[in-house]
């Protein structure tokens, strides 16, 4: 199962859906995922459960 977020592009300021795999519970101390950024190409860090950028407030 995956499920989708919608971070914002920090760089694009654009509002972008990404899929998330589903993390099972023992694994979720390893909050914050890579994911590709289409709007910007770079990559971003995203937490998993919260679907917030790292660093972000
Ligand atoms: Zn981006």
């Amino acid at each position: 199962m995956s499920r989708h977020i919608i971070f914002k592009c920090p760089r694009t300021g654009m509002n972008v859906q990404h899929r998330l795999d589903e993390v099972p519970a023992d694994k979720a101390e390893d909050a914050y995922r890579s994911v590709n950024c289409p709007a910007c190409t770079l990559t971003h860090f995203i937490h998993r459960r919260t679907g917030k950028l790292l660093g972000e407030a």
